[in-house]
């Protein structure tokens, strides 16, 4: 049987395990900080542990939910690595420096039952989902072969599957990545983008305050449901809806992800359709160019219609930046992630 991974657990799951180990509850703070404030790699470096619990620990438990494969290293400087986890399956996670933020783009699901046209992960259906010591380990790994100065700032779950739904392991990731006693990352260093599953997103807007990315890409439903199969189940109607309700701290906006296809979604009527829709929502929004993988049927954009698409949002009151998707020499881009092995 598979030992329990100790970053499955959230500090009070943790403490609930240690309860039930005859250990004091207070012992699953030590622990958490053990693993991610001093990142230790062997329980015999805890000394405030007495020796028999060590060898419990390292008997009955495993660190590590993640095994790096491979990394390549784009020319702007975006590093993707591929991790293979305990069955085989493989993920990737792709880091973005941008002095002097450094994001890590993380994965929720071995591929993705979502099936958008559009994106490679979709293309692989969906494997798997993660659990949360691998959706944690993700940043633990990283931040351990970054140099010592570069520190993961922001966290985005944009990589590999859809967030939402796998929500009770992306929820308990986030609970580890925020606490104090864990990687200590403020909500508002974290987005979660989704395709916009109805009842989770509602749910994660009174569970969670990060912030939200919603990926649009279309600004009406023949589109969209043309694009994206979820649209046949949670409509525009309803996404929206759920959007104008969305609980947003004063000042915060919720961000929607429109990527551009040349002649099929990127003329002057469809901002005019997105601006539309967006009434009344706090919102800013994030136009990327399409990146075309081998097969796809869609093209990029004329750059001409990129830059008058955005002048028309933002004609309308809104933030509409044009997001060059980075890493594209290396796919690590938006969309790029296969978990494929080079060798
Ligand atoms: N499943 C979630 C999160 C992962 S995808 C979602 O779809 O929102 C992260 C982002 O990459 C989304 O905005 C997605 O639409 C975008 N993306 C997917 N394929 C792309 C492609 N071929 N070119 C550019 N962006 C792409
Ligand atoms: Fe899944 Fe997101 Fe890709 Fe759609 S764009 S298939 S939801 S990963």
């Amino acid at each position: 049987m598979e030992l329990p991974c100790l970053k499955d657990f959230t500090l009070p799951q943790l403490e609930d395990w240690m309860e039930s180990l005859g250990e004091k509850r207070f012992r699953a703070r030590q622990l958490f900080r053990h693993i991610y404030v001093r990142r230790v790699t062997a329980w015999n470096e805890c000394s405030d542990l007495s020796k028999t619990f060590r060898t419990q620990l390292e008997y009955g438990s495993r660190l590590d939910a993640l095994r790096l494969l491979e990394s390549h290293r784009s020319q702007d400087g975006t590093v993707k690595y591929l991790f293979a986890l305990q069955d085989g399956q493989r993920i990737e996670t792709v880091m973005i420096p941008d002095a002097p933020r450094t994001t890590l783009c993380l994965s929720s699901q071995v591929g993705c039952a979502m099936g958008c046209g559009f994106c490679v992960t979709g293309s692989l259906g969906l494997q798997r989902n993660l659990s949360t010591a691998e959706i944690v380990d993700q940043a633990c790994q990283v931040q351990k072969l970054l140099p010592p100065k570069q520190k993961i700032t922001n966290l985005v779950f944009m990589g590999m599957g859809e967030p939402l739904a796998n929500y009770d392991a992306v929820m308990g990731a986030i609970s580890v990545f925020t606490d104090p006693n864990g990687l200590d990352f403020s909500h508002r260093r974290i987005t979660l983008s989704t395709v916009g599953l109805v009842p989770q997103l509602r749910r994660l807007g009174r569970e969670s305050p990060i912030n939200l990315a919603v990926s649009l890409h279309a600004p009406e439903n023949g589109l969209r449901s043309q694009l994206m199969p979820v649209n046949r189940t949670h409509s525009l109607e309803k996404l929206m809806a759920a959007c104008r309700e969305y609980p947003l701290a004063p000042r915060k906006r919720i961000t929607f992800e429109y990527i551009l296809m040349g002649g099929l979604n990127d003329q002057p009527r469809h901002a005019r359709q997105l601006v539309k829709l967006l009434e009344g929502i706090r919102a800013k929004i994030n136009l990327i160019p399409l990146n075309p993988h081998e097969g796809c049927p869609f093209h990029r954009p004329e750059e001409e219609a990129v830059l008058h698409f955005q002048e028309l949002v933002q004609k309308a009151g809104y933030t509409a930046i044009i997001r060059q998707s980075r890493g594209a020499d290396i796919e690590a881009a938006c969309g790029q992630l296969a978990a494929r092995h080079s060798g």
